[in-house]
């Protein structure tokens, strides 16, 4: 089955009990069984639904699309990428541990790894995206390494292949941030990764409607369960031993898990992804080329361009498509504002991955609580504009541009 034939008919089919098209929102806090059958349920013997924050049919007609398009065994959906993020990592890190990451991560990551701090867990950054980098900063502390796809709003892409097999050979595994390119563009486990996490607000999404996040697992890492001393008691379940400790540990004690309502948006949003982010790859291309020709703008990021210091690796991973997002540098702060709010068709809004185009000033905004050294660490300036192109007819994005650049 290929991608868009995947989107509409793997692991999916019309609700058995009513022969509803599309699966229905089971909008219920709890499922109601016979004494034995709630006994076997809970001892894992017997499968079954028994409280939404826990398992819900609707959340879970999502996590298994999301698993067999990512090539994953399983999968747990979360409240919010944020809370996957979290609950990912602390599913199998204690104080002491030491997380080994990519510098251009997205804002929200890296304030979330400063919180961590708090709890004893350190993050080391590795200094650029050569494997030396990551090499020279692992020690016998670090428990994993954690990248994106690519970057947000650095647009660097690392090496998954590369780092897969240095986190493999320190017997550490490599966590994976799917969100700027989707199943559609890479599966990283495809290439060596062992976790992969979605914020499926974005293009998963693909709507705007609905805070979400999702965590699947290869089933491929081989836990050590000494070094991993919390995933010990699910050691029964074999290589569901990760899925098991988040499902009947932390994603169930911490409670962050997806409505069913927005289970049922997302089902919704995701049967369009393959077409809709085709359209967005081709719009950030055409538009990156387009912004290329303005003097008034002084640089344009896209993996996709051939100037990019990551094209060839973007290349290789991704195929010939390279996203939504590109950013742009157009001299100052007061330029880029005059530019973002000249612009008709681009809203000023921090998200990403919606049907509209999308903008914003990165520095005054996500990036608003970092001081001036980290934000060039996290390649972001001044004068740096961030867009995220939607759906529109590129015509009418370059039109409406070439009016905003012509006011600077
Ligand atoms: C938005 C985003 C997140 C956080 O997701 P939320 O759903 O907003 O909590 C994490 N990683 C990346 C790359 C993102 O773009």
């Amino acid at each position: 089955m290929r991608f868009n034939t995947k989107l509409l008919h793997q692991n999916y089919g019309p609700d058995e009990k009513t022969g509803a098209s599309l699966t229905p929102i089971y909008q219920s806090t709890s499922f109601s069984h016979s004494a034995e059958e709630m006994e076997n349920i809970f001892k894992g013997s017997e499968y079954g639904f028994t409280y939404t924050r826990i398992n819900n049919p609707t959340i879970e007609a999502f996590e298994r699309r999301i698993a067999s398009l990512e090539n994953g065994i399983g999968a747990v959906a979360c409240s919010s990428g944020m809370a996957a993020i979290t609950l990912a990592i602390l599913n199998i890190l204690k104080t002491g541990d030491e997380i080994l990451s990519s510098s251009g991560i997205f804002g929200g990551t890296y304030e979330l790894f400063k919180d961590f701090e708090n709890f004893g867990i350190t993050v080391k950054f590795a200094k650029d995206n050569s494997i030396d980098a990551f090499k020279e900063s692992i020690t016998n502390n670090t428990k994993l390494i954690y990248i994106e796809t690519i970057g947000n709003p650095k647009l660097d892409v690392p090496d998954i292949k590369s780092l897969s097999v240095l986190a493999h050979e320190n017997k550490i595994p490599l966590i994976v941030d799917n969100t700027v390119t989707t199943p559609y563009l890479i599966r990283p486990i495809e290439m060596g990764a062992d976790i992969v996490i979605h914020s499926t607000s974005k293009f998963i999404n693909g709507h705007g409607n609905s805070i979400g996040g999702i965590i699947v697992d290869s089933g491929k890492f081989n836990w050590d369960f000494n070094k991993y001393s919390m995933l010990k008691k699910f050691e029964k379940y074999g290589q569901f031993a990760y899925l098991a400790k988040l499902r009947k540990g932390l994603f169930r004690n911490i409670g962050a898990c997806m409505s069913p309502f927005n289970a049922y948006l997302n089902n919704l949003g995701l049967e369009t992804l393959g077409i809709r982010m085709e359209r967005l790859c081709q719009n950030a291309y055409e538009l990156a080329v387009f912004l290329k020709e303005f003097d008034k703008v002084l640089s344009v990021n896209y993996p996709g361009l051939k100037e990019s210091p990551f094209h060839d690796i973007a290349k290789r991973q991704f195929g010939d498509k390279f996203g939504a997002i590109l950013t742009i540098r157009v001299g100052s702060k007061e330029k880029a504002y005059k530019m973002i709010n000249s612009l008709k068709y681009a809203t000023n809004i921090t998200n990403i991955g919606d049907t509209r185009t999308l903008i914003i000033h990165p520095s005054s905004t996500i990036l608003a609580e970092s001081s001036d050294e980290e934000k060039k660490f996290m390649g972001v300036f001044d004068d740096l504009i961030r867009i995220c192109v939607g759906l529109e007819d590129i015509e009418d994005l370059k039109e409406d541009f070439k009016q905003a650049i012509d006011r600077l």
